[in-house]
C-alpha cells in the first residue's frame, strides 16, 4: 500500500469527494504491524451515522435510504467496544472502527478498524423480531472481539485458528451478557453453541496442523468456532474467572501486534495462576496447566465423564472415555461438585483435575464435597465443563427426589444438564433401566426453565418416535401431555410480551414441537388454525400472530405440526392445489408441498407420494431430485410415513428406477430399513438391482450387506426390544391421568420398587456397614416403608388414538373419553390381613357354598371406594368399621360389580365416610357362591371307592386369578396379607388349610385354622374339604402328612419321604427354613398337575402316589421331580412372590431348574440332570428357536393374557438361563446370592433386578471378577427372546480360535441380529477337564472373540461348554467336526455325557436347517457302539427316527437299516429286553430306547427276545416287568405269530384294565403281517366287538404311524370303509376322524406307490361331508414337504450308508465288536 497522507483514521468520505484527475486519490495512515489479511478498503457511495467515544470513531455505513436504520446498531458498536477494553484492561488501539453492511459479501469479516456484515445485518433492528437483533448483536460483538482476538494478536498459523474464533465466539457473549443480561444470552449459548459442540466429534482437535488453502478454508468450522468457545468458557470457569481474564490480558499484551501459538497463551495462564491464593494448595497449579490444556486442543474427541458412589465407604469413581468410541483419548478434566448438603451452585471453579486415566476412586472428603450417603451428587456447575456427565441410577434415583421434592435446589442448568446427559445414554441404551429416566422426566409438569425444555425436548421427541407402533405409545403421549400441558398453558395462553430473547423462541418451538406430537388438543387445534387459514384459506402470513401472538415462529415447523391432522376436505383441497397450481405464482406452493409430509393419516401420505413420485404423477412440480429428497424427509421427520415409504418404493420402483439419482436416494433410504423389513428390502434391492436404470456414472446401488443399512433406526429398535416393557409397565403403574389427578399425586408416586434397588445398592455388604451408616440406612428405610404405604393408583390408558379420532374432536366430540381397559386394582386401600369363614356341605354333592370374609385395610390415599377382585360370587352384603376405635359403628356399603375386569367396588352409602390416608378399616362382606365343577377356584370333585360308592370333596385351585372366586380379595401376586381361615363342613368330613388346625378354637363341623404367622399372597391360599386318610412323617419337627383318598394309603411312602428329605435339602442349600409350621400334600383324583399352595401342595393322583408293584421307574422320577418343583416354590414364589406375573420365571424357573437340583441331592445315582438335558433343555432350545416365543420377562394384563405365560418361556428357558449362569458364577456364588435374594426379599414380591442385585453382590462379596455386571448381562437372557448360535473357526496352525455369535433362528436366513452376554467355557482332547463349569471366557454382547491362549493341539478336538450346561447351541468348522467324530469314537467317556447328548442335537438341528453337511451327523452317530448313557441315546433316538420315518420307503433302505443294526447292536446286547433289578435308574431308561432302535430295524435278537416274552406270558404267565411293558407289546408283536397276535386281539376285547388296554392298543399296531393288521383294523368298525369309541378312532393311527406295511393297510380299509369309518363320529369335515386319519396318514407318505394309493383314496372320500373341503390340497401339500426333504436330502444320506457297508464288508470279516469299533474308527478317518 503506498501510503502519501497520513490521517488518523481511513477516511472513506474523502475518497468519495475528492477529484485527482478524472480519479480521487485516497490516502490512509499507516496502520500498526498486523496481518494481510485483516487489510480492507471498500469503494462505494455508501452514507454513515457515527459516534466518537473514549477517543474512538464509529460509524456505521449503509446505502443511503436507509441510513438511519442502524442507530441502535452503532450504540451497540460503542457500548460493547469500551466493555471490551474494560473487561481485557486493554485499549482498542486504532483511532476510529468502522462498520459496513455489504448486500452480498460472504460472511462478517473482522478487517481491523473496518468490519464488514453481510445482507441487511444490523438493520431494521426496530421493526424485527428482537430475537433477531440479538443475533446481530452477537455478530457484531464476535467482530469487534476480534480486533483483540486475532487483529492484535494474530495467530502465528492458521492451525491456531481458534485462538481467533474460539475466543471471540465465547467473549461475544460474555460482553453481550454483561450490556443485556435480559438476552440471557448465556443460556443461547448452551442450547446453539455448546449444542453443536457436543455433536461434532471425532474429526480433528482444535489445534490442527494444514498446510494448504483448501485445507485453511475447511478449518473455519464448528471445532474451531463453537467447540474452542466452549473449551475455553470451561477454563474461564475453572481456573477462576479473573485469574482467567488476568492470564489472557498479559497475553494480549505480551504479544501485542505480533503473533502467538497455543503455548504462549497456555504460559500466561499458568504465570497468572500461580499467582492465584484460591489455587495455592493445588498441585496442578504450579505446571501443569500445559498439560491441562493441551488435552483438550489437542483431542479430537469430548470425554464422557461416569460417577458411580459406593454408598458403604462413600467413596466416588470417577470414569472417563472418549465419546468417540474408537478413541483412546484422555483429558485433565476439570470437575467441581454440588451436593444435597453443599449445593453451592455458584461457585464454578475447579474443585478438582481427573488427571488423564481412565478411572480414579476417591473418598468424598478427598474431592473436598461435602456428602452424605443419601445426599444426591451433581458435578459440573452450571454446565461450566466441556462434557457429559453420566450417574449410577442410585444418584440419579436421589436426584429425582429432590426434583420432586423442591427442584429449584438444584441450579435450573444443572436440572438441564440432567436431561441433555440422559439423552445421550438414551439414544446409546446405555441404560439399566427406565424407571429413574422416567421418574425424572416426571417431575417435568413442574418445571417452567426454557433452557431445560429445549435440553429435554430431543429425549422426548426422540422416544415418541422410538416408542411408536410399541404398545406403550399411547400411554407415553398421554403422559408427556400431562408434562408440557402446564408449561404450554403458561406460555401460549398468556397475553404475550414483546421482544422476546433467543431462548424464549427456541423453547417455544421445541415445546409446540412437543405438544403437537404428543396430540396436546390446545396445540393441535392452534397449528391446524395456522394451516387452514393459510393454506386453505389463503390467509397472509404474519397474521399468525393472532394466535398467541408468535411472529417469531418457524414456518416450516408450524405448518408441519398442524398439518398432523387434516379433514379429507382440506387435505383434498391441498392436493388439488397441488396438482392444479401454478407453483411459481402459487404464494404458499412450497409450503405446501414441504408440510404435507407431515401429515399422520397414512392414506394421505400415500397420495402425497403418489402426486410426487406415483407413475401418474402427470405433472413434473420439480426435478426428480427434488422430489425424491421428500422420501427422505418423510423418513427423518415423520415415523407415521416409514411402512407409506415402503409400500410405496415396492409398488413403484419401476418408474423410480427411470427416474435421476434414485440410486443415490434409495441408498439413503437403506439407512432406515427396520429389522422386520430386512428381508423385503434385500428382495426389493433385488429387484432395482435388476432394473434397467439411468444412471450416472458415480452412481451405485447400496450393498446388499452394508452396514449402513438400517443404522439408522437401529438404536431405536434396541431401545424398543429392551427397554419398551419396562416403559410399559413403567407408565402402567405410574400413570396419571390428564385433569384428573392433581400435581400432589404425582409427588405421593415414588416407587418402592426402586426405594428398594437404593437400599440394595447402599447395603452391598451389611455386616461391614458401619453403624453410622446403618443409622442412616435405617431412616431411610423408614422413609421407604412410608413410600410403599402411600403409593398411589395411577390407571394407564390404552385409548386408541388415530386421526379419525382428532376428526371427532373436532365434529364436536370428546376424544379424551377414556376406554378402560386396565385390569389392575387400584391399590389404594391395601389388605392387612383377611378372616375367610366358609360353609359348605359338599359331602352330599351341594355346590353351593356361603362366606363371610373380614378384611382389615389400610388406604394408601383418601378413597371412598374400595376395590377388590370377585368371580362368579353373589349376594354381596359389605359393611365397614373403623379398623382402629374398639366397638366401631359399621356402616352399610354400596356393592358394584364390573364383569370384564371383576371388579368388585364397595362405598360407604353414608357420604361422610371418607377413607383417609393411613387409616385403618374393616370391611366385612357375606356373600355365597358355588363350587365349580371345571377344576378351577374352589371346586367339587368326587371318587369312587372299592365298594363303588360315591364319594364327594371340595378343594381349590387358585393361580392364577381364582382365589376371587373362593373370596372377594386383592387378587394381584404382591398384596400379600395374613390369613385367619374357619371351614364349617359336615362332622364325617375333615378339612385342611395352609395352616395346620387350630384345636382349641375348632369344634365339631367347624374347622378353625391357626392364623398364618406370615403374609402371604391370596393365589397361594388352599382349602381342601374331604374324608381323606393321611400318613405322616417329621423331620426336625416339622410335620408332613401325606392325603389322599383312603384306599390309596399304600401308594404314600415315596411321596411322603421324598417329600421330607427333598424339603430339607431345598433349605439346606437356600440355608433359609421352611416358613410355616406344616407341610401337607394332598393327591387329587384327575387334577392336572400340582399346585404350590403354602404348606398344602396339591397334585394330581398320578403325580404323588407310588405304587411298588405297579408303577414305573419314570413315573417314580417324575413325582419326585414335581415335588421338588413344588417344594422350591415354597421359596421361589411364596416365601418370596412375584411382583406381577411378567416375572412369572423368577418362580416356575427356579422351580423348574431346582426339579432336577434337589433331586439329584436326594438321589444322586439317579443322574437326573440326563434327563433334564433331554426334556427341558431341548424343549427350550427348540421352542425358542422358532423365533415367535416371547421373551422370559413379558408383560401381562388381562387374565387370559396370564394364562398365556405359563409356557416354555417361564418354565424351560429360565430354568436353564439360571443353570447357565449357576455354571459360570460358580455354585458358591450361586448359592449365596440366592441365600440374599430369599433373604432381602422374605415375604416381599420381586422383580428380576432383584435377583440380579443378590447375583451380583454374592460375586462381589466372593471376590469373583465379572467382565460386566449381573444386571447388564443377564437382562440380555430375559428380556431377549431366543439364544445365540455360537460358531467356532479354528485356526489350526496358530492354536487360536474364533467365537463368534448370532442370533439362532431355525429359519438360517432370519436373523434378529440380537446379541448377549455369552459365559462359556471349553474343553480339549489334551486337556478333557469337563468338571469345572464355571465360565472362562465371555462373550460380551459382541459379535465375535478370539481366544488365543487356548491349549488345543491341531489333532485335537475343541469343545465348547463344558456339561452343556450354557444355553445356546455351537457349531465348529468341519475339521473340529471330523476331530470330534473320531475322538468320540476313539474314548466316548472322555467327553461328558450332557455334551455327546448336545453334540448330536446341535449337529441334527444344523443339518436340518441346512447349516451342516449330513455326513457329518452320520459320522457321529458312528460311535454309538461305544454309548451306553441315557441322554446321547435320546438325541440318537430322535435322529434315527427321524431319518427312519423318511427313508423307510426308499430303494435302498436295507442300507439304512443295516448302518443303525450296526451302532444299535453292541448296546443292545449290552442292555437286553429284560429289567433288571436295582440297577442304574437311566439305564432303564437307555434300554426302552435301545430295543426300539434295534427291534425298528430288524435286529434279529430284538425281535425274539421280545416276542420270548410275550410267549413266556401267554404260556407260563410270566409277568411282564412294568418298566419294559410298552417296549415289550410293541416289538413282540412286530412278527408274531397268529396265535400270538390273536391272543392279545382278545385280550384287547375283553381285558377291564384299562391301563392294559392302553399297552395292547399300542402294541397291536406294531404288527408288520398285512393279514394281521387287516384283522385289527377291521375291529374298529366291527359293533360285535367290545371297544370303547375312542379306542375305535384311536387304533388306525397306531397302525398307520408303524411303517409301510399298516399305511398301505390302512388306505386299503379306508377305501372299503370310509363310509361306515366315518360313521364312528357325528362330526363332520376336519373333526371326523376319518378326515382326520387321511390328513395323518400323508405325513407318513414317502414314495410314489404310497402317494398314488392315497390320492385315490382321498378322490374316494372327498366330497363327503365326514371330511374337510380342503382335504386334497392338505394331503398334497403333507406329501410335498416329504417328498421335498428325500429330494433335498435323501442322497445324502443313502450313499453314507451305502458306502458305509460297502466298506464294512470288505474291511470287516469277524463279529467281534471290539475289531468292528476299531475298524469304524479306522474307516472313519476316510470320509
Ligand atoms: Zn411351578
Amino acid at each position: 500500500m503506498m501510503v502519501r497522507q497520513i490521517e488518523p483514521y481511513i477516511d472513506v468520505n474523502a475518497a468519495l469527494g475528492g477529484i485527482d484527475g478524472p480519479m480521487l486519490t485516497t490516502t490512509f495512515h499507516t496502520t500498526p504491524a498486523i496481518s494481510t489479511y485483516l487489510v480492507a478498503f471498500v469503494i462505494s457511495d455508501f452514507v454513515y451515522i457515527s459516534e466518537e467515544y473514549r477517543g474512538v470513531l464509529q460509524r456505521i455505513f449503509t446505502p443511503p435510504h436507509v441510513a438511519d436504520k442502524g442507530r441502535r446498531a452503532l450504540k451497540n458498536a460503542v457500548r460493547a467496544l469500551s466493555k471490551f477494553e474494560d473487561y481485557f484492561g486493554i485499549d482498542y488501539v486504532l483511532p476510529k472502527l468502522d462498520h459496513i453492511i455489504l448486500k452480498r459479501s460472504p460472511a462478517a469479516m473482522e478487517n481491523w478498524g473496518l468490519i464488514t456484515y453481510v445482507g441487511d445485518a444490523l438493520m431494521h433492528w426496530d421493526d424485527v423480531g428482537s430475537s433477531k437483533m440479538q443475533f446481530d448483536v452477537i455478530v457484531q460483538n464476535h467482530e469487534i472481539a476480534h480486533q483483540w482476538f486475532g487483529n492484535l494478536v494474530s495467530p502465528e498459523w492458521w492451525s491456531y485458528a481458534w485462538l481467533n474464533e474460539g475466543f471471540a465466539t465465547y467473549f461475544s457473549y460474555v460482553v453481550t451478557d454483561l450490556l443485556y443480561p435480559d438476552y440471557k444470552i448465556m443460556d443461547y449459548f448452551l442450547i446453539y453453541v455448546a449444542d453443536d459442540a457436543y455433536s461434532t466429534i471425532g474429526i480433528r482437535p482444535m489445534t490442527y496442523y494444514l498446510e494448504n488453502s483448501s485445507e485453511i478454508r475447511k478449518v473455519f468450522d464448528s471445532i474451531t468456532y463453537h467447540r474452542a468457545a466452549c473449551v475455553i468458557k470451561m477454563f474461564h470457569h475453572a481456573f477462576n474467572q479473573k485469574t482467567f481474564v488476568r492470564g489472557i490480558s498479559q497475553y494480549l499484551r505480551k504479544y501485542q501486534y505480533s503473533v502467538a501459538n497455543e503455548l504462549n497463551l497456555i504460559d500466561e495462564l499458568q504465570a497468572a495462576i500461580a499467582t492465584d491464593v484460591t489455587f495455592s494448595q493445588a498441585v496442578w497449579s504450579k505446571n501443569s496447566v500445559r498439560d491441562i490444556m493441551l488435552s483438550w486442543t489437542h483431542s479430537s474427541a469430548i470425554p464422557i465423564v461416569s460417577i458411580s458412589r459406593d454408598y458403604e465407604y462413600n467413596t466416588i469413581t470417577i470414569k472417563q472415555r472418549s465419546k468417540d468410541q474408537s478413541s483412546l483419548e484422555y483429558w485433565w478434566i476439570p470437575l467441581n461438585f454440588a451436593s444435597a448438603s453443599a449445593p453451592d451452585f455458584q461457585r464454578t471453579t475447579v474443585d478438582y483435575f481427573m488427571p488423564p486415566v481412565p478411572e480414579v476412586t476417591l473418598s468424598a472428603s478427598e474431592l473436598g464435597i461435602e456428602l452424605r450417603i443419601d445426599d444426591w451428587l451433581i458435578v459440573n456447575k452450571q454446565q461450566t465443563g466441556f462434557y457429559h456427565v453420566l450417574y449410577n441410577d442410585a444418584n440419579l434415583w436421589l436426584i429425582a427426589k429432590q426434583l420432586h421434592d423442591n427442584h429449584t435446589v438444584i441450579h435450573p442448568l444443572n436440572r438441564a444438564a440432567i436431561f441433555q446427559d440422559l439423552g445421550y445414554r438414551i439414544r446409546n441404551n446405555n441404560l439399566q433401566s427406565v424407571d429413574v429416566i422416567f421418574k425424572l422426566l416426571s417431575y417435568l409438569q413442574h418445571e417452567k426453565e426454557l433452557v431445560l425444555w429445549v435440553q429435554v425436548a430431543d429425549t422426548i421427541l426422540y422416544l415418541c418416535s422410538t416408542l411408536y407402533g410399541t404398545s406403550s405409545r399411547q400411554m407415553y403421549t398421554k403422559f408427556v401431555r400431562q408434562l408440557v400441558k402446564p408449561m404450554f398453558t403458561e406460555i401460549f395462553e398468556k397475553p404475550v410480551q414483546q421482544n422476546l430473547t433467543n431462548t424464549e423462541v427456541f423453547a417455544r418451538e421445541k415445546i409446540m414441537e412437543i405438544a403437537c406430537w404428543v396430540d396436546l388438543p390446545e396445540c393441535l387445534t392452534y397449528t391446524h388454525n395456522v394451516v387452514r387459514d393459510r393454506l386453505v384459506d389463503g390467509e397472509a402470513r404474519r397474521n399468525q400472530k393472532k394466535y398467541y401472538g408468535n411472529s417469531d415462529f418457524s414456518d416450516t415447523l408450524l405448518l408441519c405440526l398442524g398439518m398432523r391432522y387434516l379433514h379429507d376436505g382440506e387435505f383434498n383441497a391441498m392436493l388439488n392445489t397441488l396438482s392444479n397450481g401454478d407453483r411459481d405464482t402459487h404464494p404458499w406452493y412450497d409450503d405446501l408441498i414441504y408440510a404435507l409430509r407431515c401429515t399422520q393419516n397414512q392414506t394421505y401420505l400415500q397420495q402425497y407420494l403418489n402426486f410426487l413420485l406415483g407413475e401418474n404423477s402427470t405433472k413434473s412440480i420439480m426435478d426428480d431430485n427434488e422430489s425424491m429428497m421428500y422420501l427422505v424427509y418423510m423418513l427423518r421427520s415423520n415415523r407415521a410415513a416409514h411402512t407409506v415409504v415402503w409400500q410405496f418404493l415396492e409398488h413403484n420402483y419401476q418408474v423410480l428406477c427411470r427416474k435421476d439419482c434414485f440410486l443415490r436416494i434409495f441408498n439413503r433410504i437403506a439407512e432406515y430399513v427396520p429389522r422386520s423389513y430386512l428381508e423385503q428390502f434385500k428382495y426389493l434391492r433385488q429387484k432395482i438391482a435388476l432394473q434397467p436404470k439411468k444412471v450416472d456414472e458415480n452412481e451405485f446401488l447400496i450393498d446388499v450387506d452394508s452396514p449402513s443399512i438400517g443404522r439408522r433406526v437401529e438404536k431405536s429398535e434396541i431401545f424398543v426390544q429392551k427397554f419398551n416393557n419396562q416403559v410399559y409397565e413403567w407408565l402402567q403403574k405410574h400413570y396419571v391421568e390428564d385433569g384428573i389427578n392433581t400435581v400432589a399425586n404425582i409427588k405421593q408416586v415414588f416407587p418402592l420398587l426402586n426405594y428398594g434397588r437404593l437400599v440394595l445398592e447402599m447395603i452391598r455388604n451389611k455386616s461391614k456397614v458401619s453403624a453410622l451408616c446403618f443409622a442412616t440406612l435405617a431412616i431411610f428405610v423408614a422413609s421407604l416403608t412410608l413410600a410403599e404405604a402411600t403409593i398411589g393408583y395411577l390407571p394407564p390408558d390404552l385409548e386408541e388414538k388415530s386421526s379419525a379420532r382428532i376428526a371427532e374432536k373436532e365434529a364436536g366430540i370428546d376424544y379424551n373419553a377414556r376406554a378402560v381397559d386396565n385390569y389392575r386394582l387400584p391399590n389404594n386401600t391395601v389388605p392387612i390381613h383377611y378372616n375367610i369363614e366358609l360353609t359348605t356341605n359338599v359331602h352330599n354333592g351341594t355346590t353351593s357354598f356361603s362366606g363371610k370374609v373380614q378384611i382389615i385395610l389400610t388406604a394408601t390415599e383418601d378413597t371412598r371406594t374400595i376395590v377388590l377382585h370377585a368371580r362368579q360370587l353373589t349376594g354381596f352384603i359389605a359393611t365397614i368399621q373403623n379398623g382402629t376405635l374398639a366397638n366401631a359403628a359399621a356402616y352399610n356399603m354400596t356393592v358394584s360389580y364390573e364383569t370384564d375386569r371383576e371388579f368388585l367396588s364397595l362405598t360407604p352409602t353414608n357420604t361422610a365416610i371418607t377413607l383417609y390416608k393411613n387409616t385403618t378399616w374393616t370391611l366385612t362382606i357375606t356373600y355365597t357362591g358355588n363350587l365349580r365343577t371345571d377344576r378351577a377356584g374352589f371346586h367339587i370333585l368326587s371318587y369312587t371307592d372299592a365298594q363303588n360308592r360315591l364319594h364327594y370333596m371340595a378343594t381349590t385351585q387358585f393361580e392364577s386369578t381364582n382365589a376371587r372366586h373362593a373370596f372377594p380379595c386383592y387378587d394381584e401376586p404382591a398384596m400379600r396379607a395374613t390369613f385367619g381361615v374357619t371351614i364349617r363342613h359336615d362332622p364325617s368330613y375333615s378339612a385342611l388349610s395352609n395352616m395346620p388346625k387350630n384345636e382349641t378354637a375348632s369344634s365339631t363341623g367347624v374347622t378353625v385354622f391357626q392364623r398364618t404367622n406370615i403374609t402371604i399372597p391370596t393365589y397361594l391360599v388352599a382349602f381342601h374339604v374331604s374324608d381323606y386318610a393321611y400318613t405322616e412323617g417329621s423331620l426336625h419337627e416339622l410335620p408332613h402328612r401325606l392325603y389322599s383318598k383312603p384306599q390309596n394309603v399304600s401308594d404314600h411312602q415315596f411321596g411322603l419321604v421324598s417329600g421330607i428329605l427333598i424339603l430339607q435339602s431345598l433349605a439346606d442349600y437356600y440355608n433359609v427354613s421352611f416358613a410355616l409350621p406344616q407341610m401337607a400334600q394332598v393327591a387329587v383324583p384327575g387334577k392336572g398337575g400340582a399346585m404350590e399352595n403354602w404348606g398344602l401342595v396339591t397334585y394330581g393322583e398320578q403325580y404323588l402316589l407310588f405304587n411298588k408293584t405297579t408303577s414305573t421307574t419314570s413315573t417314580q422320577l417324575s413325582i419326585a421331580n414335581i415335588i421338588a418343583h413344588e417344594f422350591t416354590h415354597q421359596w421361589f414364589g411364596n416365601h418370596v412372590a412375584v411382583r406381577w406375573w411378567t416375572y412369572l420365571w423368577l418362580k416356575e424357573g427356579f422351580a423348574t431348574l431346582f426339579s432336577y437340583q434337589a433331586v439329584d441331592e436326594v438321589y444322586p445315582e439317579w443322574d437326573v440332570y440326563q434327563t433334564m438335558h433331554t426334556s427341558d433343555y431341548q424343549s427350550a432350545l427348540s421352542n425358542d428357536g422358532i423365533g415367535t416365543v416371547v421373551p422370559m420377562t413379558h408383560y401381562a394384563q388381562t387374565p387370559a393374557e396370564i394364562s398365556a405365560r405359563y409356557g416354555t418361556s417361564s418354565y424351560a428357558k429360565p430354568a436353564c438361563v439360571l443353570h447357565m449362569w449357576q455354571h459360570a458364577l460358580g455354585d458358591k456364588v450361586f448359592r449365596a446370592g440366592l441365600n440374599k435374594y430369599l433373604t432381602d426379599n422374605a415375604f416381599n414380591s420381586t422383580e428380576e433386578w432383584q435377583l440380579f442385585e443378590a447375583l451380583q453382590s454374592a460375586a462381589n462379596e466372593h471376590r469373583l471378577s465379572l467382565p460386566a455386571s449381573i444386571n447388564v448381562m443377564f437382562p440380555t437372557w430375559s428380556q431377549q427372546s431366543g439364544y445365540p448360535l455360537l460358531t467356532v473357526t479354528r485356526d489350526y496352525t496358530a492354536n487360536k480360535f474364533t467365537v463368534q455369535q448370532t442370533a439362532f433362528n431355525d429359519n438360517s436366513t432370519v436373523n434378529s441380529g440380537r446379541t448377549y452376554y455369552v459365559p462359556f467355557n471349553y474343553a480339549s482332547r489334551s486337556e478333557p477337564d469337563f468338571r469345572n463349569t464355571t465360565a472362562t471366557n465371555y462373550l460380551l454382547n459382541v459379535k465375535e472373540i478370539n481366544i488365543t491362549d487356548a491349549t488345543v493341539g491341531a489333532t485335537d478336538w475343541l469343545i465348547l461348554n463344558k456339561q452343556s450346561s450354557g444355553y445356546y447351541r455351537i457349531n465348529y468348522d468341519e475339521r473340529n467336526w471330523q476331530l470330534i467324530a473320531e475322538g468320540l469314537v476313539e474314548r466316548p467317556q472322555a467327553i461328558h455325557p450332557r455334551n455327546r447328548a448336545q453334540l448330536l442335537y446341535d449337529a441334527y438341528k444344523f443339518v436340518s436347517t441346512y447349516r451342516l453337511p449330513h455326513n457329518i451327523l452320520l459320522k457321529l452317530l458312528t460311535y454309538l457302539p461305544g454309548e451306553d448313557q441315557y441322554a446321547p441315546w435320546s438325541a440318537a433316538n430322535a435322529i434315527i427316527n427321524n431319518y427312519n420315518a423318511y427313508l423307510s420307503g426308499d430303494a435302498d433302505y436295507d442300507d439304512f437299516k443295516y448302518f443303525i443294526k450296526s451302532l444299535v447292536n453292541n448296546t443292545y446286547e449290552l442292555l437286553g429286553v429284560n429289567d433288571v433289578h436295582a440297577e442304574p435308574l437311566l439305564r432303564k431308561y437307555t434300554r426302552n430306547i435301545v430295543v426300539n432302535v434295534a427291534c425298528l430295524v430288524g435286529v434279529e435278537n430284538c425281535l425274539t427276545d421280545s416276542n420270548n416274552k410275550l410267549k413266556a406270558l401267554i404260556s407260563k404267565n410270566v409277568a411282564i416287568e412294568p418298566n419294559v411293558r410298552s417296549q415289550a407289546y410293541c416289538n413282540g408283536l412286530r412278527h408274531s405269530s397268529d396265535t400270538e397276535y390273536n391272543h392279545f386281539l382278545n385280550e384287547l376285547f375283553s381285558s377291564s384294565d384299562a391301563t392294559y388296554r392302553n399297552y395292547l392298543l399300542r402294541g397291536l399296531g406294531c404288527s408288520q403281517d398285512s393279514k394281521q393288521l387287516e384283522r385289527y383294523v377291521n375291529s374298529s368298525i366291527d359293533q360285535t366287538k367290545s371297544l370303547t369309541s375312542s379306542e375305535r378312532t384311536t387304533l388306525l393311527s397306531t397302525v398307520y404311524s408303524r411303517g409301510s406295511t399298516g399305511l398301505l393297510v390302512s388306505i386299503e380299509f379306508l377305501s372299503n370303509n370310509f363310509e361306515t369309518y366315518g360313521n364312528l363320529s357325528e362330526s363332520t369335515g376336519a373333526a371326523n376322524p376319518l378326515s382326520r386319519d387321511i390328513v395323518s396318514m400323508s405325513n407318513y407318505v414317502n414314495n410314489k406307490s404310497q402317494e398314488e394309493k392315497l390320492l385315490a383314496l382321498v378322490s374316494k372320500v372327498k366330497t363327503s361331508n365326514k371330511v374337510q373341503a380342503n382335504l386334497e390340497v392338505t394331503v398334497q401339500t403333507n406329501m410335498n414337504v416329504n417328498f421335498n426333504w428325500l429330494n433335498l436330502n435323501s442322497k445324502q444320506v443313502i450313499s453314507f450308508v451305502k458306502s458305509y457297508r460297502s466298506s464294512a464288508r470288505s474291511a470287516l470279516n469277524a463279529s467281534l465288536l471290539s475289531v468292528f469299533v476299531a475298524v469304524v474308527m479306522t474307516l472313519s478317518r476316510f470320509f
